[in-house]
């Protein structure tokens, strides 16, 4: 199994696997027959809020199409063709939109103060009204390869 730090601090943030989303069976086919045995847990839906976000084929918590094949079959179809699984390099938008959800970075409530707003995840960033608003955790725009 690949092993990335992007990866594994999404999971210590919260962040599940894309493929194990509540929503997953309309997305991907998970073929049991080709999961070695005794890793089913791997594949199974997990409880969560699907934030109204779109399912991200490319996410960095996408497993790949053969991730835990016992018998070099995939055991994640896509129904999408054409879409790449398993990246493991780029942290992409949605991951950080996720997140920012998830911790109510980048929603602002009143200080108190007249012109100020305090981000609501607690992190001590305040913007002043009337400026721009830029989350604290932001990407660049992702660019198609
Ligand atoms: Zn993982």
């Amino acid at each position: 199994m690949v092993r990335n730090l992007y990866h594994e601090l999404l999971h210590t943030l919260g962040l599940h696997h894309e493929h194990t989303r509540l929503d997953r069976d309309r997305y991907v086919t998970i073929q049991w027959e080709s999961v070695v045995p005794g890793k089913e847990k791997n594949f199974k839906v997990k409880k969560g809020d699907l934030q109204n976000l779109p399912y991200d084929y490319n996410s960095i918590m996408q497993y790949g199409p053969y991730f835990f094949s016992v018998d070099w079959n995939p055991t994640i179809v896509p129904k999408k063709s054409g879409v790449h699984m398993g990246q493991r390099t780029d942290l992409r938008s949605l991951n950080i939109t996720r997140l920012n959800e998830l911790y109510h970075c980048g929603k602002y409530t009143h200080t108190g103060k007249i012109s100020e707003l305090v981000c609501l995840c607690k992190r001590s960033h305040y913007i002043t009204l009337y400026s721009h608003h830029v989350p604290i955790l932001s990407f660049p725009e992702e660019t198609t390869h």
